[in-house]
């Protein structure tokens, strides 16, 4: 049936619904037919690309999409949480993803783990503490667009707040390694439950009495004593930790283009993320995320509004499509070449990370500009006039 997409020769309604393709069949033209056994549409739905890839997709490429509703949930006390690393998605070794919820009062408990812990607060409020190896302490309240950075090995504790109405908060937390666990955190209490009594005793300076309400497992996530005003909870030491654990994101002016914002954060301007850079990127319908690339490692992405499109180009003439909606992860291995199109009718929101102190990418429209114009021409063909119109400086959000 070539006629599928014309209408002009459809002679009646049915022969029409016959050949219009259906998004969620692997059609595409000519190619492809129906499926005739079990279809989980729902699921097919929410991934055209997958169903029907472009004609332009090709080769074996590995699978760079997770939904955190995919992820085990672990259901604690007033919270839970869950995690995405690289045993739900195996490509992606740099970095990985624990999505929590932190209900008013509720702890994630005092703990450290070898990984950098860096986090955006998706929704809510929270109390953040921490003490470093200097003796110098940071307490800070937390909401909507602030992120914090706890270096690998540093002692922390998390803990819901009340406030505008939200019960607790909602946080994205990245790590600087795809084989983090967050069941494998070194808990205070777990180690206080695996130390015999009288080393304890000893070590605290108190009587073996005194120890009998020592939990007798961890505790992880738990309803805390209510907090008490900021000022209170920051505690003297040897001073304030000199590089602040938290930063403003939403503060941040972004790079504004006609089709969304960007807002991109790194150690330039939040220094104690040393080993996290990260973006947030809005785009407007139609808008895209221009073809661009990084020269400084993989790209853990988390969706957090609206619907995206993207394609990953592996070279060996290998591309795959994915699409993706909030509430999913995506991933870019480094150097491969990338765009992210706003395929919805509301702003597409999302943040990109990186295991980098710094943020960097490449842009093929800058790339081209600023390549000698015969050479580009004689590349991709395109008249010299357009050519020479392509902007020398970056469009990171392109207009539809
Ligand atoms: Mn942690
Ligand atoms: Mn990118």
């Amino acid at each position: 049936m070539i006629a599928a997409a014309g209408g002009a020769m459809m002679a009646s309604p049915a022969l029409a619904q016959t050949a219009a393709p259906s998004p969620l069949l692997p059609q595409r033209g000519s190619k492809g037919a129906d499926i005739l056994g079990p279809t989980n549409d729902p699921r097919a739905a929410e991934e055209p690309f997958t169903q029907a890839p472009p004609a332009t997709d090709h080769g074996t490429m590995p699978n760079l999409k997770w939904s955190f509703s995919d992820s085990h949930m672990r259901l604690e006390e007033g919270g839970w949480a869950r995690q995405t690393t690289v045993r739900e998605l195996p490509i992606s070794k740099a970095m990985a993803g624990v999505n929590m919820r932190l209900k008013a009062g509720v702890v994630r408990e005092m703990h450290w783990h070898k990984e950098a812990e860096w986090s955006y607060m998706i929704k809510g409020k929270a109390r953040i503490t921490a003490v470093d190896q200097d003796g110098r302490t940071f307490a800070d309240d937390v909401g909507e667009g602030d992120l914090w950075y706890f270096p690998g090995g540093i002692p922390h504790s998390i803990q819901g707040l009340s406030a505008d109405g939200v019960d607790g908060c909602e946080f994205l937390l990245v790590f600087d390694d795809g084989g983090f666990s967050e069941d494998s955190t070194f808990l205070l209490t777990d180690w206080l439950a695996h130390t015999p009594r009288d080393i304890l005793a000893k070590n605290l300076g108190v009587p073996e009495s005194a120890l009998a309400k020592i939990p007798e497992k961890e505790l992880y996530i738990f309803p805390g004593p209510t907090p008490g005003p900021l000022a209170a909870d920051k505690m003297g030491g040897a001073g304030q930790i000199p590089k602040t654990f938290s930063h403003r994101m939403l503060a941040q002016e972004p790079i504004r283009t006609k089709s969304g914002r960007v807002r991109i954060t790194d150690s330039t301007v939040f220094p104690a993320s040393a080993t996290i850079a990260a973006a947030l990127v809005e785009v407007e319908p139609g808008g895209m995320r221009e073809l661009h690339w990084h020269p400084n490692g993989d790209e853990w992405q988390y969706y957090l509004s609206g619907k995206g499109r993207m394609t990953v180009f592996g070279s060996e003439s290998k591309a795959r499509t994915f699409d993706y909606q909030a509430g999913d992860v995506g991933y870019v291995p480094y150097a491969m070449g990338h765009y992210i199109e706003n395929t919805g009718d509301t702003t597409l929101t999302f943040l990109e990370m990186f295991k980098s102190p710094r943020y960097a990418d490449i842009s093929l429209n800058q790339w081209l500009a600023l390549t000698p114009h015969p050479l580009v021409q004689a590349h991709t063909g395109l008249d010299p006039k357009q050519v020479d119109a392509l902007s020398q400086t970056k469009t990171p959000v392109v207009p539809g």
